[in-house]
């Protein structure tokens, strides 16, 4: 199969250093490897995502010299998708409904239980479970305008085969890689019952990305590591789903002079900041070590 690869960018705010660096290290692996980079545009989350920042990330890419090899994929656009597959896992039995704010959550985990601390997993607070069976699960579509989470007990028992994991790779110099496992047992206790649908927009960031993955036919993610939790995730939705598992190589994260990981609120090291001071690419690629 043909190296493919992505950046995948949410246009929530400006693209700063991080997001470069990630970019232009997909792009050289795709180009080393004779292979595909292509773009896609997570802008699932209609409440955060802009278009001005849209249009922002195909300029700062432009400017960086990448070009890609497909017309992007818009997340807005993939609707039908997402909702099959959520109509899929509900006839399934592999979803419930939950009414629970944040708030609630925060309040039910924070609940005295025998000095237990509330414990977190790549979502926030572990769900204690308040919703699992609040809500029939035999009608036969989900109801509108709910969370709708997984019922990650359930999922797991209904697996074909036990779950393996997924195979790490280091950056071009630095490959092959290893075989990282999931375990079931950790996905119950250190992950839960994630949403796999949002009251206020249909899907989640965890479902989108594995089934837009599939669709652009990505053989190699290449992202950040403060993804790294998230990809255990992946996995297991990849597994129910009937979706290969592609390679992943999670890259060290560019950090500013205090050592903290830079932030879309970060405008100082916004590219376009850079690139109105003068800075050229190349001058990007040196302070990123590229
Ligand atoms: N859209 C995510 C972000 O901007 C990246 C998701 C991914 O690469 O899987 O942080």
């Amino acid at each position: 199969m043909t190296f493919t690869t992505r950046f995948a960018p949410s246009p929530t705010g400006p693209l700063h250093l991080g997001h470069a660096y990630s970019a232009l290290l997909a792009h050289d692996m795709a180009r080393a490897a004779n292979g595909r980079f292509l773009l896609r545009i997570e802008d699932i989350d209609h409440t955060r995502s802009r278009p001005e920042w849209e249009r922002q990330i195909y300029d700062d890419l432009a400017w960086l010299g990448l070009a890609w090899d497909a017309t992007p994929m818009r997340q807005s656009d993939r609707q039908d998708t997402y909702r099959a597959a959520l109509n899929d896992l509900w006839s399934r039995g592999l979803l419930y409904a939950c009414s629970c704010s944040r708030r609630d959550i925060a309040a039910a985990v924070s609940a005295p239980q025998e000095g237990a601390e509330p414990a977190f997993g790549p979502d926030g607070l572990i769900y204690p479970g308040t919703c699992r069976h609040r809500y029939p699960r035999d009608r036969d579509f989900p109801p509108e305008g709910m969370a709708l989470r997984l019922d990650m007990a359930v999922a797991l028992n209904a697996l074909p085969q036990p779950l393996s994991g997924f195979a790490e790779i280091g950056p071009a110099g630095v490959l092959p890689g290893h075989l990282v496992p999931v375990r079931a047992d950790n996905l119950t206790s250190s992950v839960g019952d994630i949403v796999l649908s949002r009251k206020d927009f249909l899907g989640s960031y965890h479902l989108s990305v594995v089934l837009d993955d599939s669709a652009q036919e990505i053989t190699h993610v290449i992202r950040g590591k403060d993804l790294y939790d998230a990809t255990h995730i992946h996995v297991l939705l990849q597994a129910v789903l009937g979706i290969q598992t592609p390679v992943y190589l999670h890259h060290r994260l560019i950090r500013d002079e205090q050592g903290r990981r830079l932030a879309k609120r970060d405008d100082a090291r916004a590219l376009a900041t850079y690139r109105a001071e003068g800075l050229t690419p190349l001058d990007i690629r040196k302070k990123i070590g590229l």
